[in-house]
């Protein structure tokens, strides 16, 4: 089976965000299954110098410029890039520079989902065409709806990795991008007196996933769906929640890539890499847990909440490394605490994912206090390295960790902590919960194997996308 993926982001070319890990580790988790994938990728700033050989497509107008798509393997990827340097080759990141969004966001994605189309009709110089096509978010949203309203007869597939980004834009934005106007309505492309990319996606696609089960329940409520739970609901009967895995080629305690290497039943090196990020972060006297936060520093994220329940922990004993980047008032909010804690808590503003890899592998938890989170990768990568997660109760934290309450602990099968009132107060007392447990080492130990033990690769998930397809295609 041929599926061309769709997406703006992927590792290891570009990433921001959660996205870009699973994007990435779909085609090799698929591949074992007889899946060839390809991905379809902008060439952005950071990527054109990988582009080499000659093109498998190319035109001289396209949507304002030239533009060309090539093919590049990368870490077993099999990546389509398209090369529009008028679009894509700008300073900055993907979807924005210091001054905020690029003003012409809807035109470059538009340009992008129709090269998908290009790609999904054969025009590529090497014969290669999709039996079905994957789109990602609001940037691939308007695949399935160019797709579909060309008659084409390749399917497609919408993923759902967060519905708060829905890839508005002004009606006028219709006709440039080659969209019949009697499908600016409020059940098709409208979205209250805008265009809505994303909507397209979820209008148009023979199937919608989303990135956890629990997730997929919300989006159909108004307060998690956003504005979009009456479509979401409409199409309940083709909505799937699977929940994304972690790489373990990526993420994996016993690789040994820039910290001491660790096992579930050899944890010693996991004590030396604490030590040595106690030392990074300068932090002294922690006889609490030392918990880390690698993170978006944004409201959905829970940031406030944290600012707000972290000098209680503190004073208990806790200690805390965190990495993020994001709001301004956010970053300012924990700047001043640090300056006030110093021995206690150490801030890293920035993007840096080895940096990211040592927490894992010293941190004793890791802390995901979101107000909604669809799948959520950073508790995962957690249970992975027995950095136990503490984590609100929602979407994709609630299918992944099991909270240690009485039940969970008489039956030996705890991971993590979660908590349900999510506010500062609840994650104040998550927090207490933790100091608790972390000093009852025979229970800590055993959350920790089962955290470590508990499988969460992509095999299970990968079957379940192969058998969506497998329908989609039927
Ligand atoms: P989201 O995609 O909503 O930001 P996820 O938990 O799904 O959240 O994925 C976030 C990904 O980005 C994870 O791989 C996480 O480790 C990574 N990440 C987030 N912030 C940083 C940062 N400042 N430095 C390095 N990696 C980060």
């Amino acid at each position: 089976m041929k599926v061309l993926s769709v997406a703006s982001e992927s590792v290891p070319l570009i990433k921001t965000g959660g996205l870009a890990d699973v994007v990435g580790a779909l085609p090799r988790a698929l591949e074992a299954h007889g899946v060839e994938m390809r991905v379809l990728l902008p060439a952005y700033q950071s990527i054109r110098g990988k582009i080499s050989g000659n093109a498998l497509w190319q035109s001289d107008s396209f949507f304002g410029g030239s533009a060309a798509i090539y093919s590049h393997k990368t870490d077993g990827i099999e990546f389509l890039l398209l090369d529009a340097p008028h679009l894509f080759d700008r300073d900055g990141g993907p979807y924005n520079n210091a001054k905020g969004d690029y003003p012409d966001n809807a035109l470059r994605f538009g340009a992008f989902c129709q090269a998908a189309v290009i790609v999904a009709d054969g025009a590529l110089s090497d014969g290669w065409k999709p039996d079905l096509v994957h789109a990602h978010d609001w940037q691939a949203g308007l695949v399935p709806a160019y797709l579909k309203l060309k008659g084409s007869q390749v399917p497609s597939i919408m993923t759902v990795h967060n519905i708060a980004f829905q890839g508005l834009a002004g009606p006028e934005m219709l006709r440039k991008l080659g969209l019949p106007k009697r499908e600016f309505h409020s059940d098709a492309l409208e979205y209250w007196g805008q265009l809505s990319t994303l909507k397209a996606g979820l209008v148009y696609a023979n199937a919608i996933t989303t990135v956890s089960p629990t997730y997929a329940d919300e989006l159909k409520t108004q307060q998690f769906g956003m504005g979009l739970e009456g479509v979401i609901r409409s199409r309940s009967s083709d909505l799937y929640g699977i929940l994304n895995g972690v790489d373990e080629g990526d993420w994996n305690p016993e690789s040994g890539e820039g910290f001491s290497a660790y096992s579930a039943t050899k944890m010693a090196g996991k004590t030396k890499n604490r030590a040595a990020l106690l030392e990074e972060f300068g932090l002294r006297n922690i006889e609490g847990p030392l918990a880390i936060v690698v993170s978006r520093l944004s409201d959905q994220k829970g940031m406030d909440l944290l600012i707000d329940a972290l000098p209680r922990f503190f004073e208990q004993g806790g200690g805390l490394c965190l990495l993020g980047s994001g709001d301004v008032g956010i970053e300012s909010n924990l700047k001043a605490l640090s300056q006030r804690y110093t021995q206690q808590f150490g801030l890293r503003i920035g993007y840096d994912e080895n940096l990211s890899k040592r927490m894992f592998a010293g941190g004793d938890a890791v802390l995901v206090p979101s107000r909604f989170e669809p799948c959520g990768l950073t508790q995962l990568y957690g249970l992975k390295f027995g950095t136990l997660p503490v984590v609100s109760s929602t979407g994709g934290l609630a299918d992944t960790v099991i909270h240690a309450n009485a039940v969970a602990i008489a039956a030996g099968v705890a991971t993590g902590i979660c908590f349900s009132r999510i506010d500062s107060l609840g994650l104040s007392d998550a927090l207490g919960q933790l100091n608790h447990i972390y000093r009852d080492k025979s229970l800590w130990k055993l959350m920790q194997k089962n955290a470590m033990t508990q499988g969460l690769g992509w095999e299970v998930s990968a079957k379940k996308y192969l058998a969506l397809y497998e329908e989609v295609l039927k």
